[in-house]
């Protein structure tokens, strides 16, 4: 779950010191994805684009380690800090294990954190990588596809070293950050983070 009250206690950002937030680079336009494509379009990361008071900081991790296109990693048997404590693996469509590729790309991505000193992550959620809400459980190509409530591995590494998540479908939240950027920002009331969906409420029995 989104930490609010760590957005609502960002700085109030300008245009010469403005907030700096590590990004999905597939959210931000790149071709990154396994399939080389950005992963559609979402309108909230156009509308952070949008902003002057942010610094975004594009990075792929699995771009980074395996290169694209790639066989689409999934956690099998537990989440990112399940990963990364040895507990469980990563697998691709083919079977392919390739747990080690996606540790050394979470360690890529939380140095590529701190080098900037990023004050937040805005990641593409359901990734095995970069999903900070619900990712799959095993391949999602698998006949059995199933989704857990879980961080991917980058996410979880960057989690663990104390830098705060966003999804980009975490509306509610991502609305919080937008009046952070622009105070004339009006926030919606009616937006809603995605584990206040029926489809999440519903599947996961919340
Ligand atoms: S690893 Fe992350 S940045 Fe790269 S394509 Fe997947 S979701 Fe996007």
């Amino acid at each position: 779950m989104t930490d609010k009250d760590y957005l609502n206690s960002l700085r109030i950002p300008t245009k010469e010191d403005p907030i700096r937030v590590l990004s999905s680079a597939c959210l931000l336009g790149e071709l990154c994805g396994v399939d080389g494509t950005s992963n559609g379009v979402y309108q909230s990361a156009l509308q952070l684009m949008k902003h002057d008071t942010v610094k975004l900081v594009p990075f792929c991790p699995e771009d980074f380690a395996m290169g694209t296109p790639r066989e689409t990693p999934d956690c099998e048997g537990g989440d990112g800090h399940d990963v990364l404590d040895g507990k469980a693996r990563v697998v691709t469509q083919s079977g392919k294990d390739l747990t080690q590729e996606m540790i050394a790309a979470s360690l890529k991505m939380l140095q590529v954190a701190k080098e900037n000193d990023v004050e937040l992550a805005f990641l593409m959620d359901a990734s095995g990588a970069c999903g900070s809400q619900v990712i799959y459980n095993g391949s999602r190509f698998s006949d059995t596809k199933e989704y857990q409530i879980g961080m991917g591995i980058c996410a979880a590494q960057l989690d663990r070293n104390g830098i705060k998540t966003v999804s980009q479908r975490d509306f509610a939240a991502v609305e919080i950050l937008f009046a952070k950027l622009n105070p004339n920002h009006q926030i919606n009331q009616e937006a809603i983070d995605y584990d206040q969906t029926e489809w999440y409420r519903e599947y996961f029995g919340k």
